[in-house]
């Protein structure tokens, strides 16, 4: 698995100092606002469980689970798998995602929560590859982790066909990986 990576472009230690500078914002930000807090499946999962134990206010885990990427293209094509349980109607939203990339699937994801008729909704995302955008798509996301170029990263809960997740950092893939 190492060996298929070519760079390593964020250390455990970089994403975890960022991740405890972003938890505070959001406990200030979300004190005694009681949030839902709406993990994008599944590439989200590692970051969303370090994420909520630095935003150290009362809230509610919920998840949605989208389905559009096949290997490394997008196509555009977005399926809700699986909901938000939850009732977010008048509640305070806040969208943790993996990646924001050409922002076909934030906004998606935003279009479709704002239907619900949340009290507020806010966008946290752990990378963003704003060189990947969609024209069009204005969408800007409220809290960035780490601004990256257009590289196709895994690790940290991201993959490639399903694989990767389970590396500690995020890394740039070799070409080769994914043009075999
Ligand atoms: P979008 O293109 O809709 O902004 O991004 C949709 C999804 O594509 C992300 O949530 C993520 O799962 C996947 N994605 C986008 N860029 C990358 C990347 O560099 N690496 C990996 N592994 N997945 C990506
Ligand atoms: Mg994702």
């Amino acid at each position: 698995m190492e060996n298929d990576i070519q760079q390593i472009l964020l250390t455990e230690a970089q994403i975890q100092n960022r991740i405890r500078e972003l938890g505070e914002v959001l406990t200030a930000e979300y004190a005694d606002k009681n949030p839902v807090i709406v993990g994008v499946l599944k590439g989200v999962v590692v970051f969303y469980a370090d994420m909520i134990r630095q935003i150290k206010v009362s809230c509610q885990m919920d998840f949605m689970w989208l389905s559009s990427y096949a290997g490394a293209n997008s196509t555009g094509n977005m399926l809700v798998r699986q909901d938000v349980t939850a009732n977010i109607r008048g509640r305070h939203v806040l969208i943790l995602e993996d990646i924001y990339d050409t922002g076909n699937s934030l906004d998606f994801t935003v279009k479709h929560l704002k239907e619900k008729e949340p009290a507020s909704l806010k966008i946290c995302t752990l990378l963003d590859k704003p060189e990947r955008r969609k024209p069009g798509i204005t969408l800007q996301a409220d809290y960035v982790g780490f601004t990256i170029p257009n590289a196709f990263v895994v690790g940290y809960g991201l993959d490639y066909n399903e694989k990767y997740r389970n590396l500690p950092y995020i890394g740039v893939l070799k070409p080769e990986v994914y043009e075999k």
